[in-house]
């Protein structure tokens, strides 16, 4: 074999390996504290009564998850060249509730001060940018990411701590960023809820409603139990096939109202934002905006940059002047740009 040939067979073998290393679904008797913050209530049906069922784990996705450990020990053997140490047990922790439990297992725990403060570790391929606070992944665009702080929160609950941590890796640049987590039980008692209500249906064999079509989570993609649960079979329409569902109508009204809007705010955005940067770092009040232009320096990746190490490069934010906070009016054009 020449190397073409020898790369692709060496590839192959890799995925064959992961195929061998993927362990058969098992019915669960718990809910997961990874799983409990998931959006719908009937994924978390099928979690506990149908788990077998799930969508099969393709070898990619297998070495995904495998990364994630690698990533874990990656930031555990950082924390050590750092001076800490960071104790990984092998202990399951469970909070009961009525019908069943949620059950987990704490990454590991860091004690600091005479107080051990459990820790999660997470490694993020995107999205690092996003996240300044736990709460922040409850709105994530990314389903998975969605389940975090519940699952960070229930183990808080379960080992009767106040306070955690969050470590997160970023898959590519290896950095990680630690927040801090605060016990909320208010949160923390929907979640038990959430639960209970889960394990109610399980004993009757009924699975909970679906969730609302326009939530975006009922597809394939991002659910492993959509074959199972088939929600398009649930959309209601008339004889014409006008579908009634209020939801799915508002949805591609929506839709129909945002795409020239989004295409329009595109241009506008860039036309603005190269104003701005030719009149250099300066704050400009123009209508109900405020457009701040800031010099900022970014690590550089390429090659012939290396010398610098850092370079600058302006950056401008567009915001609302009305609003006093960013909802999403604020325009970050980031680095790079
Ligand atoms: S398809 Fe939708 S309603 Fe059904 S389990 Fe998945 S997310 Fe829930």
């Amino acid at each position: 074999m020449n190397a073409a040939e020898w790369a692709v067979k060496i590839s192959d073998d890799i995925l064959a390996a992961a195929v061998r290393r993927i362990r058969p679904r098992q019915d669960y008797e718990k809910i997961h504290a990874s799983s409990i913050g998931d959006p719908c209530p009937r994924w978390l049906y099928y979690e506990l009564t149908q788990a077998r069922e799930k969508a099969a784990i393709t070898p990619e996705k297998q070495l995904l998850f495998e990364g994630g450990h690698w990533q874990a020990e990656a930031t555990m053997a950082d924390l050590r060249a750092a001076g800490y140490t960071p104790l990984a047990q092998e202990v399951v922790y469970d909070v009961a509730v009525p019908g069943g439990k949620i059950s987990g297992m704490v990454d590991f725990f860091l004690e600091l001060d005479g107080q051990r403060y459990p820790c999660e570790h997470k490694g993020l391929s995107y999205g690092m940018s996003e996240v300044d606070d736990w709460r922040d992944m409850l709105d994530s665009s990314r389903r998975w990411i969605r389940r975090y702080p519940a699952q960070v929160q229930t183990y808080l609950y379960q080992t009767n701590s106040e306070e955690g941590l969050m470590l997160l890796r970023g898959k590519e640049s290896c950095q990680v960023r630690i927040l801090p987590v605060s016990l909320d039980y208010e949160y923390v008692e929907g979640l038990l809820k959430k639960a209970e209500d889960v394990f109610l249906h399980a004993t009757f064999g009924e699975p909970p409603d679906r969730i609302p079509y326009a939530q975006g989570w009922c597809n394939a993609a991002t659910c492993d139990y959509h074959h199972l649960c088939q929600p398009e079979q649930a959309i209601v329409t008339d004889q014409e096939g006008i579908v009634l569902d209020e939801a799915l109508v508002l949805m591609v009204n929506d839709y129909l109202g945002l795409e020239s809007a989004i295409a329009r705010g595109t241009k506008l955005k860039a036309a603005i934002t190269a104003m701005a940067k030719a009149l250099g770092p300066r704050t400009l009040l123009i209508g109900e905006g405020v457009i701040m232009t800031e010099m900022k320096k970014r690590r550089c990746k390429a090659v012939e940059a290396k010398a610098a190490h850092v370079e600058e490069y302006l950056q401008t934010k567009i915001k609302n002047s009305n609003r006093s906070n960013n909802n999403g009016n604020e325009e970050d054009d980031g680095p790079g740009e």
